[in-house]
């Protein structure tokens, strides 16, 4: 169960929790067109707190929005202000934030024709995604019978809500599997990405991520890229199989929610040595740091505020 707030950013005003409610008509209900975000404040080491690359994530929601074709009738800044506003009416120092945008109720079919397009900004306090644990030990990860998206299915660089049915279908049949993610190739057949994680692999000290084809351009993916980039390690976009990932000296999954997530066997597979291995470790800790504030070079991706 999600941990409730006070209260959710709807439409430019704070409503009670319990009273951000829509129509059953809602369109998106119906259709599954909308776009929305995760994002993290964390609480940093100077006692304020950071809410990670907020701007980024917002102008990803404008982008998601663009691409569908929905205008969100606000600006960036306005979203980012009330993001901050959310966080600290709710007295949250840290936790998770979900920006939604999605069509309202009014004409029913495919069409959305000019029904609203509605704004929520919900927070929460959510620990780590996949378990504490899994941050520690690694996760079991299965490839999934079913494909990520072909690139003019479904458009992948939109984190849309209805994208979310193909991962909802990974997960699920994952999870019923006795594994704790699902990983999905591409309809090429190439690694694409997990449910809500991109994935990297490090083999002979070379870190390899899958490029921007079927996959969300993730904001951690980006961070840990410039981040494994500044420590010296040789950081890779190029396309890989699910074999080169068995024979991996390690792998991980990254994003918002599972943050720097090692992965301990992939098929029944062990990789590497079975749990994290040392460049996921060091990619970990000194990811932790920077979202907490830690590493003054990155100061620039955290948005500081106070309760
Ligand atoms: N891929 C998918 C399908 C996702 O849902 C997410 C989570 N937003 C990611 C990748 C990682 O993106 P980010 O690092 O921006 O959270």
């Amino acid at each position: 169960m999600v941990q409730k707030s006070e209260t959710i950013w709807f439409d430019g005003k704070q409503v009670a929790w319990d009273d951000a409610n829509v129509h059953v008509l809602t369109h998106t209900l119906h259709y599954g067109l909308g776009v929305f975000e995760g994002i993290r404040a964390y609480k940093c080491v100077d006692g304020t707190s950071a809410v990670f690359r907020l701007r980024e994530h917002v102008e990803r929601l404008f982008a998601s929005a663009r691409i569908l074709r929905m205008e969100i009738p606000y600006t960036v800044d306005q979203l980012v202000d009330a993001v901050v506003e959310t966080l600290q009416r709710n007295k949250l120092d840290e936790g998770y934030i979900r920006p939604l945008s999605f069509v309202g109720a009014g004409a029913m079919g495919v069409n959305p024709g000019s029904n609203p397009i509605q704004t929520i900004i919900a927070t929460w306090p959510w620990g780590a995604y996949l378990g504490e644990e899994a941050l520690e030990a690694g996760i079991r990860v299965k490839t999934s019978s079913f494909q990520r998206h072909h690139v003019n299915a479904m458009m992948t660089k939109a984190k849309a809500v209805g994208n979310y049915v193909n991962s909802i279908l990974a997960k699920t049949e994952a999870l019923a599997d006795g594994y704790d993610e699902g990983l999905m190739l591409d309809t090429a057949g190439f690694v694409s990405e997990a449910t809500g994680e991109n994935i990297f692999i490090v083999r002979g000290g070379v870190i390899k991520t899958t490029p921007l084809t079927s996959i969300l351009d993730g904001i951690t993916r980006n961070s840990l890229m410039t981040l494994a980039g500044d420590l010296g390690y040789t950081v890779v976009e190029q396309q890989f199989t699910r074999d080169e990932l068995y024979v991996a000296d390690e792998a991980f999954f990254c994003g918002t929610a599972a943050e720097v997530t090692p992965i301990r066997e992939v098929d029944r597979r062990v990789i590497g040595a079975g749990k994290a291995g040392p460049v996921t470790k060091h990619l970990q800790t000194e990811y932790f740091k920077l979202v907490k504030g830690e590493n003054p070079k990155y100061a620039h991706w955290l948005h500081q505020y106070s309760l």
